[in-house]
């Protein structure tokens, strides 16, 4: 039974469809007897009337902060005049950094052609290509840096396993392309089997983030928990939601070190907004995810089985009935009466689900001192003389460092090594990697690499940036080229 303690949890019940789906799940985890009190605040149309240019007014702020869980109905984002979506500010600005999108076919009350599906994609919500930084270095070159630090990746494959034994999951699949990007995806890759270890009760597997799509589409129903990094993370999650044929009736986290956020996965639904007709499923998935995260499983549970009974008595509302497998059309509060009238069933159909009380709360490890040591620099040129013959650079370039007491290793253009002993066919822009190291292969220092760059600078060749080369206890940190 739920503790008796009452836990406070923010509630804004947004726009649109927001109010009639927010009061509804609140009745279905009242009468379930959640031990929760809920805090109302406001957040999205209503703030931005007011002139909060973020959606989220002070008092609202305040009020998440101090209570840490949030359950959120959808909100608009008015187009234009600067206004914010609140959802990237609160994700942003709270540090949410898991992002956990559950899916599960409901056929044959909800049409897939993968009725065994039931997957979870935990996506790392922080880090990744979305810092957003991102350069134009040469006329014809431009690049967006991918960041992936360490303890950002232990807490999000840390979740994923929490959760994965919170909800009684039985495997996680992480993905990456550690075969390409070997520092960042293998650093998450590494990290992962880490921590699998600590979990010896649920099966770990990785699969390179290529053929891992296209399994994750053809065969949902092999996959249990998804861990990944952010970018692959936003496009699986779409894929999978699609793929279930149930978008609408599907909720997320989005969970920090203090603070959780819990919403449905669809909008504020304005073509019905105000007819008591929307679904609140979505919400109140998202519901449960949330009294699973404050330690109330076991409501959790009665609420989610109860909601699957209903479905399956064919009671549904209009966005799912289906004349043939529909038995009864209900607005909004029937269904919440409905799914009330079920608790303590079970489905008779549909896999009844069973969440456990487990610690969600994140621990990182300490950070393990390590030896950096410089080794040489990758300088980065912009130059386009001539038919761009890499000879010429290579040669010129080569002349300058020994001179500066260094040794031009090797010049790549995107990746391909084309100095010396370069294809022909290697087609070159205007962008030069130039690797070099110090020739008494001593440590270098920093003023070294100055004097190196202003005779670089010196000889007419135009430096863009320059990458430190540092070995961290002896292993190299930086990628070799292809071909070196
Ligand atoms: P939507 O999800 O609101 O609606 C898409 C379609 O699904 C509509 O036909 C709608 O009627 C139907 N639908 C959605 N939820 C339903 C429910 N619970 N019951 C029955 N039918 C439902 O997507 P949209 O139209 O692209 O977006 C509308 C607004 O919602 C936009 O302003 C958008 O910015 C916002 N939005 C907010 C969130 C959020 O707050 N998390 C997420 C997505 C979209």
């Amino acid at each position: 039974m739920a503790s008796e303690l009452r836990i406070p949890v923010t509630v804004a019940e947004g726009d649109g469809i927001g109010p009639e789906i927010t009061a509804a799940t609140r009745r279905i985890v009242d009468a379930a007897g959640a031990a929760i009190a809920w805090v109302p605040i406001t957040v999205g149309n209503a703030a931005y009337l007011q002139g909060e240019t973020s959606g989220v007014p002070e008092a609202a702020w305040q009020a998440i902060r101090v209570h840490r869980v949030m359950l959120k109905g959808p909100v608009l984002t008015p187009q234009g005049g600067g206004y914010k979506s609140v959802n990237v500010t609160l994700r942003k600005s709270l540090g949410l950094f898991a992002n956990v999108r559950e899916t599960r076919a409901l056929a044959p009350y909800v049409p897939t052609r993968h009725p065994g599906m039931d997957v979870v994609i935990v996506r790392e919500n922080e880090e990744d290509l979305y810092a957003g930084i991102e350069h134009r270095q040469t006329a014809e070159v431009f690049q967006s840096l991918k960041l992936i630090s360490r303890p950002g990746t232990e807490r999000i494959v840390r979740y994923a396993f929490a959760y994965a034994r919170a909800y009684g999951r039985s495997k996680v699949t992480c993905m990456t392309k550690d075969n390409i990007m070997k520092l960042t995806d293998g650093t998450f890759h590494r990290v992962f089997d880490e921590v699998a270890v600590e979990y010896p009760e649920i099966t770990a597997e990785h699969m390179i983030v290529d053929i891992g799509a296209a399994k994750l589409a053809d065969t949902p129903e092999d996959f249990d928990v998804v861990v990944t990094l952010n970018l692959y993370g936003d496009v699986l999650s779409d894929v999978t939601a699609q793929i279930a044929g149930s978008v609408g009736l599907g909720g997320s986290a989005n969970v920090g070190e203090s603070v959780a956020m819990f919403e449905a996965i669809h909008g504020t639904a304005p073509d019905i907004a105000g007819r008591g007709i929307a679904n609140p499923s979505g919400m109140l998935m998202a519901a449960t995810q949330m009294l699973v995260h404050v330690g109330q499983p076991e409501v959790a549970e009665r609420i989610a089985n109860a909601w699957l009974r209903t479905l399956e008595d064919g009671v549904h509302t209009g966005d799912v009935y289906r004349a043939g497998t529909s038995r009864e059309r209900v607005g909004t509060e029937s269904f919440a009466d409905a799914v009330i009238e079920r608790l303590g069933e079970m489905p008779r159909q549909l896999t009844p689900v069973h969440y456990r009380e487990a610690d969600l709360q994140v621990h990182l490890s300490p950070p393990v001192p390590v030896t950096k040591v410089l080794r040489g620099v990758d300088v980065f040129v912009d130059w386009s003389e001539g038919d761009r013959a890499p000879a010429v650079i290579g040669d010129r370039l080569a002349a300058v460092a020994t001179a500066a007491g260094w040794t031009l290793k090797m010049i790549t253009n995107r990746g391909v090594r084309v100095y010396p002993d370069g294809f022909p066919e290697t087609h070159c822009t205007d962008h030069w990697r130039c690797r070099l190291f110090p020739t008494d292969a001593a440590p270098a220092r920093f003023a070294q690499v100055l004097e190196l760059l202003a005779a670089v600078d010196g000889a007419g060749l135009e430096v863009i940036k320059t990458e430190h080369l540092y070995d961290f206890d002896g292993e190299p940190g930086y990628s070799l080229a292809q071909g070196e």
